[in-house]
């Protein structure tokens, strides 16, 4: 009787080790396809603006280059598909760091004054689009204010390439609400589906539309985003639907007044 007990709760702890294995396993084989996903998708983005400046050098080397239109065409598309190089490596520069825990230089700050300094930069930005700063508490929070300017530049920046130059109109808003300090990025662009809602904070994602469209990024700004604003302890959420526009709201824990 008390053999068979035992053989039971060996039985049973045996069960209990292989579910765990497996579920680590599973985990693993997870992180591993991550990994695999991760390095095909740079290597793509990589691999498209190489490939278009070994085009133009071949045809310029070609004699192409004899032709002073022609060889300016070329310069000028390698300096083009270059610059995409160099955003791409930043950005992917940036996301092994964040990966590593970032180091961030924390300080207790005062927010608004961070985005009222970034306000002149911001109107250049924007161009012709109408840009509307409703900040108007001071708000303090804890950060680093390199990082932070990236995450309000990375969600202007989106609002502006998704905005008409003459019909865009963005608001950025900053207030205290219930012990949060809440920056918000809100445009009147074309909006985002329901469907690709749930993605847009992934690696390498990008909605159909952009990724034909020449002056697109490789899907990182929003994933460098949020990785930054986690690591202050924040939260970053995104309303949209198709046609009615796009709101970033990046909610941060507030600190008491520094006076
Ligand atoms: P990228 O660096 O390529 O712009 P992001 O990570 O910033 O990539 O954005 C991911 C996707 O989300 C892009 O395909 C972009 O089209 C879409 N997106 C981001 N911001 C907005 C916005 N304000 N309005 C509509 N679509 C947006």
């Amino acid at each position: 009787q008390q053999g068979q007990e035992e053989i039971d709760r060996l039985a049973d702890s045996f069960n209990e080790m292989l579910e765990r294995l497996e579920v680590s396993f599973e985990h693993e084989k997870e992180a591993k396809e991550q990994m695999r996903r991760f390095i095909a998708d740079a290597s793509h983005e990589l691999r498209t603006p190489l490939t278009s400046i070994h085009g133009y050098l071949e045809v310029l080397l070609r004699g192409a280059a004899e032709n002073k239109d022609q060889l300016y065409t070329g310069l000028n598309s390698m300096h083009g598909e270059s610059r995409r190089i160099i955003k791409l490596v930043e950005e992917l520069l940036l996301l092994a760091k964040l990966d590593r825990r970032p180091e961030l230089d924390l300080v207790p700050s005062s927010l608004t004054r961070l985005v009222l300094d970034m306000e002149n930069q911001l109107h250049l930005l924007a161009g012709d689009r109408h840009v509307d700063f409703q900040v108007k508490e001071d708000v303090y929070v804890n950060m680093d204010a390199d990082k932070m300017k990236q995450v309000l530049l990375n969600l202007f920046h989106n609002a502006v390439q998704h905005t008409d130059d003459a019909q865009g109109k963005i608001t950025v808003s900053l207030s205290p609400v219930r012990g949060r300090a809440e920056l918000k990025v809100q445009d009147n662009g074309p909006g985002i589906s329901e469907n690709n809602l749930d993605h847009i904070f992934d690696r390498f994602f990008r909605v159909e539309e952009s990724r034909t469209r020449k002056y697109g990024g490789a899907g990182l700004g929003l994933s460098i985003t949020k990785s930054i604003v986690e690591a202050h302890g924040g939260s970053v959420r995104v309303t949209s639907a198709i046609d009615q526009g796009s709101t970033f709201s990046v909610s941060l824990p507030l600190k008491a007044n520094l006076n």
